[in-house]
């Protein structure tokens, strides 16, 4: 049996892990799924995770769980099948697990605070019996025939998993802040305070980025005492999250991405997803006074009389330097944090892969429909450079079902393959 090593215990490794469970046990080919997790299953979700306090909501619905849209196009004749035996692990089947689902209807379907969220990736990694390492990811090497997994456990003692692929989930961390300075917090200390209560009394905050990240602690910044608050993003303005059906069915069913062109990709994402915040955050911060944009990149940091001085540049215009007693960067995650995974010899593989040095636009070009990495040997799946290439939803929660499909009818074709080469072989 192949294996595929998971780098995070998030949706994604669910999605895909509750996948090839499902597939075994209709006598399917699946993988085995290792999954390799640093904190906790669902833990991006958990005030542990560094990314929120655990209380805020989902952005989107739950029912965008990990086997939506349950739409199975893994192989013709068992898709029906698979569908049924993937609501097993559906948020409604979590909801009826635990007695609560008539409740959750009533109360008109609210979304999730993000610890619950966590709760219910935990249940489906028990109810699949979820081959789960405790450990932090080190270090990724090529090996003969895939891939050679270097992990620290908790106590800091190194083992290596030999796997034949591997895919990357997450954002990276998020305990990086703009320079070091005490009134400037990176988003995991800016959560770690506020789940302690112990944001410092602030008159002037602002909060750089304009996403999900800068849309969570903007919530939860409303709900304490200051005077303003800015938000700081290179935009003209705060976008809200286009949420129409036009705008989501592309998310849920990525079938008509490809016939897009390249600069109508972009724009989509521009409007839907990236530095763009959901419109139930938006709501919540334009009854709010106090909440004002800042247009402009931080170019510098300062202290100034006991604040915070951040030079603000715009094109066309002179920098403009605002002063504030508190900065949260919540700017969100690197989108090549994994790269640093990779040792030297890995690392060329990739740049012959994609034909230069690692930027972020060659690897979003050359993710294939798999959502791996195209030109590689061992597979490399990397869902999160997926958005340009395959589709807008395979970043985040929009079509994990989708997700796992294409992730392991990837390995299903690649079996075939190596089948008929030993076969032509023995000829
Ligand atoms: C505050 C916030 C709210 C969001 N809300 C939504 C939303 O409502 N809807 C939506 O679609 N998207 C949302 N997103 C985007 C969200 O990140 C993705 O949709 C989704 O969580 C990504 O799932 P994932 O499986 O890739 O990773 P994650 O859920 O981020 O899981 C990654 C896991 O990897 C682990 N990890 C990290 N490094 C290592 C390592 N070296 N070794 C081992 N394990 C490691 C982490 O501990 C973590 O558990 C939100 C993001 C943020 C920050």
């Amino acid at each position: 049996m192949e294996t595929l090593l998971v780098v995070g215990a998030g949706p994604k490794a669910l999605a895909v892990a509750a996948k090839s469970h499902v597939l075994r046990k209709l006598g399917l080919p699946a993988p085995r799924v290792i999954v390799v997790e640093a904190h906790a299953v669902g833990g991006n979700w958990l005030p542990s995770g560094g990314w929120t306090d655990g209380q805020h909501r989902l952005g989107t619905s739950p029912e965008k769980d990990v086997g939506f849209p349950y739409h199975s196009t893994w192989a013709r004749g068992h898709n029906r099948e698979i569908d049924e035996a993937m609501r097993a692990f559906s948020w409604s089947a979590f909801l009826v697990a635990h007695g609560t689902y008539a409740e959750w209807i009533d109360r008109g379907r609210p979304s999730p605070q993000h610890h619950v969220w966590a709760k219910y990736l935990q249940w489906v990694g028990r109810s699949i019996d979820l081959e789960l390492v405790l450990g932090s990811v080190k270090g990724i090497s090529a090996a003969a025939d895939g891939w050679l997994v270097q992990v620290a456990d908790a106590d800091g003692g190194l083992s290596e998993i030999d796997c034949d692929a591997v895919m990357i989930t997450g954002p990276g961390r998020s305990d990086r802040a703009l320079t070091a300075h005490p009134k400037v917090l990176s988003i995991s200390e800016f959560w770690d305070l506020a789940g302690r209560r112990a944001l410092p009394p602030s008159s002037r905050a602002a909060v750089v980025g304009g996403g999900e990240t800068a849309g969570s602690a903007l919530d939860e910044l409303i709900r304490h005492e200051m005077l303003t608050i800015s938000v700081i993003s290179p935009k003209a303005t705060l976008y809200t999250r286009g949420e129409s059906y036009f705008e989501n069915s592309l998310y849920s069913d990525p079938t008509k991405w490809s016939a897009l062109g390249m600069e109508e990709r972009r724009d989509v994402i521009r409007r839907t997803d990236r530095g763009v915040f959901s419109v139930r955050v938006q709501e919540s911060l334009l009854g709010d006074n106090r909440v004002h944009h800042l247009q402009g990149r931080v170019v510098n940091i300062a202290d100034r009389d006991d604040r915070v001085a951040l030079t603000l540049r715009n094109d066309m215009r002179a920098d403009q330097v605002h002063s504030f007693d508190l900065v949260v960067d919540a700017t969100g995650g690197q989108p090549l944090w994994f790269l640093d995974l990779f040792d030297s010899g890995a690392t060329d593989l990739l740049e012959l892969a994609v034909g230069g040095p690692l930027t972020q636009d060659r690897i979003e070009n050359a993710i294939g429909y798999d959502l791996a990495l195209s030109g590689l040997n061992a597979k490399l799946y990397l869902p999160n450079m997926a958005a340009l290439a395959q589709g807008p939803g395979f970043p985040n929660l929009s079509c994990l079902g989708e997700l796992s499909d294409r992730v392991l009818r990837s390995d299903l074709a690649q079996r075939g393959r190596v089948a008929r080469e030993r076969v032509s072989s023995a000829r």
